[in-house]
């Protein structure tokens, strides 16, 4: 198992969609368990393939609700369905998320209260999970990441050129930017 470096905004690999899974081989179960090594040290509550160079259709989860109890696993080729997101404008304090693709800033953005997702497992079973709230957001977040968009792409105007300087400023937006959770200190 090993850590492994997270693409940055600008990288090639988050901008596009990525593939579906053919195979359930060994390279597949070596990738979920270094996405679940480099998600955890991140810390991140989830990550996508195309996060850490591979352009498939995989993301894996890891979340604890306010009572601590994990909510956590890997959704291979997943489909999804979300309810009509509410009309209006975002709360900044309800409703602000992050991406380990644009590390240390968050922004808010809306998003649909319930969602439902099925996929495969390692083994190659069913996955039926349907869920509301953050967990709703979480899949969400991740399933984008699966089609070549971020979360910086759906936020505001206003937001959107705040996210363009901090990334100019940072050398972020081009190819080949990556950071590797406990090498890289981002507030360096
Ligand atoms: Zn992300």
């Amino acid at each position: 198992m090993a850590i492994l470096p997270i693409r940055i905004m600008g990288d090639p690999v988050l901008h596009a969609p990525a593939s579906p899974v053919e195979e359930i081989t060994d390279e597949i179960r070596d990738l979920v368990a270094d996405m679940f090594e480099t998600m955890d040290a991140a810390p991140g509550v989830g990550i996508a393939a195309p996060q850490v160079g591979v352009p498939l259709r995989i993301f894996t989860y890891s979340y604890a609700d306010d009572e601590g109890a994990p909510w956590r696993g890997v959704v291979i080729n997943p489909t999804l369905w979300i309810s009509p997101p509410e009309p209006g404008q975002p709360d900044e304090d309800e409703e602000s998320e992050g991406c380990l693709s644009f590390p240390g800033e968050r922004f808010a953005l809306r998003r649909a209260e319930r969602a439902l997702l099925t996929g495969t497992d390692l083994d190659g079973g069913a996955v039926r999970i349907e869920v509301d709230g953050w967990r709703a957001r979480i899949l969400q977040h991740e399933f984008d990441h699966l089609g070549g968009v971020l979360y910086i792409d759906r936020i505001s105007d206003g937001d959107w050129k705040t996210a363009q300087k901090i990334a100019r400023k940072r050398g972020w937006g081009r190819p080949g930017q990556a950071w590797t959770p406990g090498v890289d200190d981002l507030d360096a």
